[in-house]
């Protein structure tokens, strides 16, 4: 029986991108050798800061190559203090353009406890952050961040500046399929929370609008609603098990919205995302984009780069998501997701799971990949 072979290009990055992804590369082979279906090419390129360093550009044209070529591109974290916001060339150039020509217009960032024993860590009271299972869908390419800007007269005279936020219909329908592809995939269907400003703002008028067209038409057994980002702002801190489900919302909400949540869980470190292309264009059960990115929501943490201390949790996380929507493969996926559940929950040295410093443990970053693999074994 032949195998099918998939194309991971992997881009390590900066801080502690490299030590994270080590320990996502370790559990992807572990997947790919137990496998008789299908078998995974992993490859490294540069990418951000690092590659700064040896090109002189973030994003070198062979970096770009593999990534139009692959089927999927798992990252670490890009940048840090050495290129900072003064720097002629920055890493975070780089990850705009390769999201703009990637197409990668839809950030899907899960805000679940992995496990119910991290709850002590999660800055909001137990009580108020047991059960909360929210995926924010997040759109990624429009809006203000690439809306026409302006500055009014030159610098340092600069006396009023402006962004336009826009957002066309073709972008609203194809990021509300991909919320609806989200909710439909999992059993029961989610409820579908979109958020907006409509009472003031004539692009959120727009997304309101369509958002309503889109799910009504073409996804009539999906339930939703529609919240201000200023009530759903308060509600995810105050009642955040009301806005369980999938949240769909624009790109500058989206990035307030999505880091508010991800503090829920208690630690950066464990939270994964996907940044994903290709629009669904019939409504199905299945939903297969047509590229993905994926990476851990934190940054590449200078503060603890190189001590080997940092919690590969998300980045592991990401790994499972990247088998989950570019690849398909959702069981080995979902392994990944309980083996990491495992490791958290199975008492070690003091008590609770293994947990690193973040989590107010001792582990190393390479122990706990470690016993993520181990763990793995058993459940695959
Ligand atoms: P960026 O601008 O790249 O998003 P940031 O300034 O938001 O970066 P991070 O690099 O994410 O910040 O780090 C914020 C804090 O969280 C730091 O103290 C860092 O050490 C900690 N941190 C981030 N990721 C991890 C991780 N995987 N494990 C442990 N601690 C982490
Ligand atoms: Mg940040």
């Amino acid at each position: 029986m032949s195998s099918k072979s998939f194309r991971v290009v992997v881009l390590p990055g900066d801080g502690i991108g490299p030590e994270v992804v080590a320990e996502a590369i370790k559990v992807l082979e572990i997947v790919s050798e137990k496998s008789l279906d299908f078998d995974l090419k992993l490859e490294s390129h540069q990418f951000g800061g690092c590659a700064i360093d040896a090109v002189g550009e973030p994003l070198p044209a062979s970096t770009m190559t593999a990534c139009l070529e692959a089927d999927a591109i798992l990252m670490g974290s890009i940048g840090g203090p050495k290129w900072g916001v003064n720097a002629a060339v920055r890493p975070e150039q780089g990850l705009l353009t390769l999201r703009k020509n990637l197409g990668l217009y839809a950030n899907i960032r899960p805000a679940n406890l992995a496990s119910e024993s991290l709850l002590d860590y999660s800055p909001l009271r137990p009580d108020i952050a047991r059960g909360v299972n929210i995926i924010v869908v997040r759109e990624l390419i429009g809006g203000a961040y690439f809306g026409p800007r302006k500055e009014q007269n030159a610098e340092p005279n600069v006396d009023a500046a402006w962004d336009t936020m826009i957002y066309s219909v073709t972008e609203v329908q194809r990021i509300t399929r991909v919320a609806a592809q989200i909710a439909l995939s999992a059993n029961p269907p989610l409820e579908i929370h979109s958020i907006d400003k409509a009472n003031v703002l004539a692009s959120s008028r727009l997304w309101r609008k369509v958002v309503t067209e889109t799910l009504t038409n073409e996804y009539p057994q999906l339930t939703f609603d529609h919240h201000l980002v200023d009530s759903a702002a308060m509600v995810i801190v105050s009642h955040p098990r009301k806005l369980n489900g999938v949240i769909v919302t624009e790109n500058l909400f989206g990035d307030i919205l999505s880091d508010q949540s991800s503090v829920i869980p208690g630690s950066l470190g464990l939270l994964p995302s996907a940044s994903l292309a290709g629009a669904p264009s019939t409504p199905s059960a299945e939903f297969k984009p047509t590229l993905g990115l994926y990476e851990p929501i934190h940054g590449s943490a200078p503060d603890i780069a190189g001590q080997g201390i940092a919690n590969p949790i998300g980045t592991i996380l990401s790994a499972a998501m990247l088998l989950r929507y570019s690849l398909g493969l959702e069981r080995p996926a979902q392994a990944i997701e309980d083996a990491v559940r495992k490791v958290l929950d199975t008492p070690a040295h003091g008590g609770h799971g293994l947990r690193t410093a973040d989590l107010g443990g001792k582990a190393t970053t390479k122990e706990i990949g470690d016993r993520v693999v181990e763990a793995l074994l058993g459940l695959l």
